[in-house]
């Protein structure tokens, strides 16, 4: 029970890595807020964290929109009590080459992934400042750290995650509040099971663990920095992908 109590809110948290952190988090003691814009598939998800025992609430949220945003953590606070843990976890893909990548494919990616970031950072920092104490765990990816052929604007958007990450760790650490990302590598989800098998293979002959990574492999990571277990990293990006990038 290492998150007992807590109320953790994680954003995209219907399907994918966001619904594995939600229920790796409830499984250890702790009530989840899942955002998402699938409102039908985040209410499965909070019936299954119910069926764990733990309090679950589900809102349509688009993590663009920061007055939605600050109106959902006001409504968290209002029926939970507190935000103990952030997971800014909603992230999009739309790839295309430099050359031929429109405004509006840029545009998208960036304000989901980083602005939606910001917005959601933003708005819990001063209910975590009032409790002084808060974690901050945002999903950045390795495609962050070395760039990737046909992912401009993705690639740009998790590299200012971790820019940002390490921002929100100097500004919020005096309050208690740590701040960090994790960066995995090739993840099984719908967002990669749309990748063609030739460049799935490709991928796989430059991963020394020879595997794929799961969601389970980065909530597991995640689970580590909500903890106590990490309360003494702040700032850092912790790489999650079977020895692809090695610093
Ligand atoms: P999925 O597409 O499976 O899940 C993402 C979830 O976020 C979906 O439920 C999606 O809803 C939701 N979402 C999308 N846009 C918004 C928004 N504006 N506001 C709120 N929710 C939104 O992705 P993954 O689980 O694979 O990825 C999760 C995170 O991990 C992302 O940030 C991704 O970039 C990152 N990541 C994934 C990797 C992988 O290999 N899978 C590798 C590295 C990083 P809907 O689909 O209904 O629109």
């Amino acid at each position: 029970m290492r998150l007992k109590d807590r109320v953790a809110l994680i954003t995209g948290g219907a399907r994918g890595i966001g619904r594995s952190i939600s229920l790796a988090f409830a499984k250890e003691g702790a009530d989840i807020v899942v955002w998402d814009v699938n409102l039908e598939e985040a209410e499965k998800t909070c019936k299954d964290i119910e069926a764990l025992g733990r309090k679950a609430m589900a809102a349509q949220v688009d993590v663009t929109d920061y007055a939605k945003v600050e109106e959902a953590v006001n409504k968290i606070l209002d029926k939970l009590g507190k935000v103990d843990i952030l997971v800014n976890n909603a992230g999009i893909t739309k790839d295309n080459l430099l050359l031929r990548m429109s405004q509006a494919e840029w545009d998208a990616v960036l304000n989901v992934n980083l602005k939606g970031t910001f917005n959601c950072i933003r708005a819990v920092s001063r209910p975590m400042i009032k409790q002084r104490s808060g974690r901050i765990i945002s999903i950045a990816s390795i495609i962050g750290i070395i760039g990737n052929p046909g992912q401009a604007n993705y690639a740009a958007s998790k590299a200012g995650i971790i820019a940002l990450t390490k921002t929100a760790a100097k500004e919020l650490s005096s309050r208690n509040i740590n701040a960090n990302a994790v960066a995995p590598g090739f993840i099984q989800t719908a967002m990669t099971d749309k990748l063609p098998e030739e460049l799935k293979q490709k991928m796989l002959a430059n991963i020394p663990l020879n595997k794929f990574g799961t969601a389970d492999d980065v909530a597991a990571v995640c689970l580590f920095l909500a903890s106590e277990d990490s309360s003494y990293v702040t700032g850092q990006t912790i790489v999650v992908d079977g020895g692809m990038v090695m610093a």
